[in-house]
Order: structure tokens, then sequence, then C-alpha cells
């Protein structure tokens, strides 16, 4: 039976239906097509990274695609997870705090993403609750299946209907065998009965191992994972192979025989240097014919604009191949110990980089060990400065004690969110005697509260999805470093997660002092960003916003951009002139900038 008969068959059940398939308005059963990507052996395979990649290699065929993430967890969004165990918050346009996958689909894709994209167990068994209250089950015991598998299988098609995408990319999160995903691959499984053959396309990302006292890899634990996802009744299209080297013919054989997926879709996806350099691996193996053929897509493909999209993209990673200037960019933070933690900073600098020519080198510097007498001898080898995103006091003295290195040693300097915040405080102490001042997070006391909570958060209570969110936009001061930056444009948009504000009261004694306030809120006095003048430092810049979540591999962030270069005229490794229209720093440049303290 096709998809479309079933799905129409739905409507004709008994008063007593077990079926629960709730249709959004303009859903048309068979239009859009689903792959879904699981995990097994163990978390950390990089399944977004996947994911994303196998999005756009269809995407890049002109196919239209969008990507949703289904989390296991019970929290409605990621906003109360500590990145040190679940990796970086990433935040969308529209407010949205979510996993740090949607960063890696929004570079891939190069498309903004939604909260429509972004689904946890907190937001399904919250709308089933609320449903029930409202009557919305009409007498019927809510069940795990159909009732709750019924809503997620409604938001997929939800988000099939508002992207108008031919296919929808479903990451299913977490690892099958683990109780809160359960009911998500389940969900899956009835996704495809009901749409029927040709619409679903399953994928499985598992884990070769290779024990060094063995020094072969073994598959024995992918083809037990396997087992339990035919249990649960998915029995999959295509095979990856996540592993350190390229997965030898015997082991995917092996595979492939307790599968019942034909070799030609057991693929390797080992290791490589930059994760965007998977799409092409997956394009060289096959894997985009291969979902062509399985989801009858073949008709919609479109040749030219492939060759396009993978001009442009192949350009970039040739580049990122080529780039050998070498710099040192030191991120000082409180979460160095994993890399997760600052996913987009990692991937920002590596846009800039490789645009730039430059090979950048990340040192990461644990901000809790930095003691005032230890930092110019931890920060003697950087090029570069970021302080970026945190919240507390833990780890504060050591981010001011680089800030102020950065500011009179003329090390080229960003600062991202907290990083911002620092900035101004230690200008503030050490440029305009104003020595206590502080964050009102860290100190509520303080004499000079240069930074405080913004007025609308001081009457919200609670933790969860109430800081300001998401994309604002941000007034450009005509003639700054920003300006420049944005090619002389009026406004940018940013995005941002913060709770906490430069004090109106103090911006002109920072202002007197020679700090420059380039970028404003459109409608409040919210300063979001600030900067040295260019005759005083090389490059001092930071910004409220986290700009390291738009950049994007062929679009860099230009407040890294400016970073980099300035990185590589520190190092003396450049030369670059200043002939580059994006270059803020042609004056001379004096070492550091004027302290009045
Ligand atoms: N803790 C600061 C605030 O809430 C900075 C937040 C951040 O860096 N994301 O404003």
């Amino acid at each position: 039976m096709h998809g479309e008969d079933l799905l129409a068959s739905l409507s004709d059940v008994s008063d007593e239906t077990e079926f629960y398939t709730p249709m959004p308005a303009g859903y048309k059963p068979g239009q859009t097509k689903f792959v879904a990507v699981f995990g097994t052996v163990m978390s950390g395979l990089g399944k977004g990274i996947f994911a994303s990649s196998m999005a756009k290699v269809m995407q890049d065929k002109g196919l239209a695609v969008t990507p949703i993430k289904l989390e296991g967890y019970l929290n409605r969004d990621s906003g109360t997870l500590n990145p040190y165990r679940h990796g970086e918050v990433f935040v969308l346009d529209d407010g949205m705090e979510c996993d740090m996958d949607l960063g890696t689909y929004e570079r891939m894709l190069d498309q903004n993403l939604s909260r429509l994209n972004f689904c946890t167990s907190g937001q399904i068994f919250s709308q089933v609750l609320e449903k029930e209250r409202r009557g919305g089950y009409l007498g019927r015991d809510v069940q795990m299946i159909p009732h709750v598998t019924g809503e997620v299988k409604g938001r997929l098609r939800e988000l099939a209907v508002v992207s108008g995408a031919d296919i929808v990319f479903v990451e299913i999160g977490g690892t099958v065998g683990d109780h809160e995903n359960a009911y998500l691959i389940e969900a899956m499984r009835e996704l495809q009965y009901e749409e029927g053959p040709g619409s679903c396309c399953f994928v499985v990302l598992t884990y070769i191992l290779e024990p060094p006292a063995l020094g072969e890899q073994k598959s024995k634990p992918a083809q037990l994972n396997m087992q339990r996802l035919n249990a649960a009744g998915i029995h999959p299209h295509i095979i990856a192979c996540r592993a350190r080297k390229p997965v030898v013919k015997k082991v995917r054989e092996k595979l492939a025989l307790h599968s019942n997926v034909p070799m030609a879709r057991v693929f390797s996806m080992h290791d490589c240097e930059s994760v965007n350099l998977i799409p092409e691996m997956l394009r060289s193996a096959g894997i985009d014919q291969a979902v062509l053929e399985l989801l009858n897509l073949e008709e919609k493909a479109d040749q030219d604009s492939e060759q396009e999209a993978r001009g442009a993209w192949n350009t970039y990673t040739q580049q990122f191949r080529e780039a050998n200037k070498p710099i040192t960019i030191g991120i000082t933070g409180k979460y160095t110990s994993l890399r997760d933690s600052y996913a987009s900073i990692i991937q920002a600098l590596e846009h800039a980089g490789t645009h730039l020519g430059a090979k950048v080198q990340i040192e990461w510097i644990d901000s809790t060990m930095l003691a005032d007498d230890a930092v110019a001898q931890m920060l003697q080898r950087l090029h570069g400065i970021i302080v970026p995103g945190g919240f507390g006091t833990r780890g504060a003295d050591g981010k001011l004690a680089s800030v102020r290195h950065a500011r009179q040693q003329g090390i080229p300097y960003l600062g991202l969110c907290y990083g911002f915040q620092i900035a101004v405080i230690e200008f503030a102490r050490n440029c305009c005697s104003m020595p206590q001042a502080n964050t009102t997070e860290i100190d509520p006391d303080t004499a000079f509260p240069v930074v405080d909570i913004l007025p609308e958060q001081k009457l919200i209570e609670g933790l969860g999805g109430n800081m300001r969110l998401g994309g604002h936009d941000v007034v450009i001061k005509p003639g700054s470093i920003l300006a420049g930056m944005y090619d002389q444009a009026k406004s940018v948009q940013l995005r941002f997660r913060h709770r906490y504000e430069v004090d109106p009261q103090f911006i002109e004694r920072l202002e007197d002092k020679g700090l420059i306030f380039s970028g404003k809120a459109a409608k409040h006095p919210i300063m979001q960003v600030l900067e040295l003048p260019p005759d005083t430092h090389p490059y001092f810049v930071a910004t409220q916003a986290h700009a390291e979540l738009t950049s994007r591999p062929l679009a860099p962030s230009p407040f890294f951009l400016g970073l980099v270069q300035a990185a590589l005229r520190f190092s003396g490794s450049t030369d670059l002139g200043s002939t580059n229209p994006k270059d803020p720093n042609d004056a001379e440049q004096s070492p550091q900038a004027a302290e009045t303290a």
C-alpha cells in the first residue's frame, strides 16, 4: 500500500481507533521524504556532523532540505544545560536555545533555522499533557503509543509543511538502547509504515573499534547494536561506519551480512581534519546517489546547481588545506577541558583563517589558573586572545588579567559576550579610576556597577529561556572599525544570549577615556560593540553578541576576520597590505592604549 493510500485509510477507522496520526493543515502525504539518522554503539560519533553533511550533498543537488534534531531529554530547550556536559548552547534567530548540532546544520546548509528545527522530549510531553487537559484525546487513556509517538510524527509533518522541503533530515539524539529515545525510534518506525515505501530512508551511524593491543578493526559491537535496531523495527538502508582509519572491506562485509544492507551502501566515515571535508567524502563514497535512488528523487536533482555549489565549497576546503601562515590564538575560558563548549568559536576561527590563508592554532587557557603574575608567561606565545561567553565568578579574575595583558601589550583581542563585559570592567578599573568596577553578576555591592542586570531581567524568576535571546539589530557608528567590518552598513543583525549589560550611566565616563561604543541596540541604550581606536591598539574589539554563532564557511564573521588579520600582522608573518577594505588597522600602531590609572 502506498503512503497516500494508507494515510487516506486512517480517516476511515473504527470508533475506538488505535491510530493516532495528527495531520497538520496543508500536509500532502507523499510530497515530503524523510531521512532519519540513528546512532549506535556510543554517543559522540558526530551524528549531527554526518547528518548535516548528508543534508548538504542533497541540497547541492538543488533539493530543498531542512533538518530537525529530536532530543531525548526532558528539558524544554538547551538553555539550562551545562556546556561542560552537553557542549555549547547554540542560539537561533528566534531566540531558541538549542543543541550545538543546530550550529552545524546552519553552517553546513548556510540556512537560518528556527525553533521548529529543534524538538526535545520536554516539548513533546508538555504538549501531550496540555492537550490532555484540554480534552484533546477524546476520552482515551493517553499512551506512549500511539499518542506520544503521534505528536512526534506531527512535529515532523508540521516542519515538512512550513519548510516546504523535499527532504526532512531527522537526527535522533542519543544512542539506540537509551530508554529516553526509544519512543523516538518507534515514532520513526510508525512514520515509515504510514508514509509507505520509498518515503523514508534510515541511516545508521555506527562505530568500529580498533583496540591498540589487537591492531585490527572489530565490528561486533556494531553488529549487536544492529540487532537491537532491527528488533525495534528499523531496518536501515545505509550504514556509515565511524572509525579512526578507513574501515576495511572485511569489516564492511560483516556488517552488510548481519544487516541486509548491500555492500554498496555500507560506507567508511573515518576521521578527517575538518568537518567541512565530510560532504565531499560522502559524495565520493556515493551516499548522495544511494539516497536519490532509495527515495525516488532522481528526477528532481539538478546537475548545474550541484556543480556551482560544489565549486564554491571545494574552493573553501582547498584553501583550508593550503592555509599555511601559522598563528596562535588563545581562548581563555572556564570550560576549556571540553572543546565542544566552544564549538562555534573553533569553527569561526577556521572560517576566518581559511579566508586569510592562516593556519590557526588554538591554545586553551584555563582562566581559573591565570593569576595576575603568571599572565605574561602564560600568554607569551599568543598572536591573539579571545575571551568567550561565560557566567558567574569562577575564572573571572583570570579573564580580566588576560584582557589587561592584551590591551597593554597591543595583542589583538576579541571579546564575546562575557568577554565584552570583562573588557568594560577592565577598562573602567585601569583607565577610568574605578578600581573596584565590576559586574553585579560577580559583586552585587560594587561601588562601580559598570555592568548590571538588564532592567527587563530584574522582574524575571526562574532560569529557562528568559535571557535577552536571539537576533537583534545593532546600529553601527559611522567611521568605526565596526563600520569598516560591515562595509559601512548602517546596521547589522547579531545573535545574543545575555542577562547583563553595560550600565548606561557609566557610558560617558568610559567614552571620555577613549573607549568607543560603536554598536548600539536599535531601540534601547544597550551597548553591543566596543573598540579602541586603531591608533592606540592594533585590534581591540568586543561584542555583547555571540558573533561566532553566525559565522559560515563561505561568509566568515567580520569580527573573526578582523582578529585573524590583526593576529597575522602581529605575528609578522603576513604581507597583507592596506588595500584590503576590511582591514580596520591601517593606521600606525602604538602598542598600547592610554592608561590613566
Ligand atoms: N553572564 C553574562 C550575562 O548574562 C554573559 C553571558 C554570556 O556570555 N553568554 O550577561
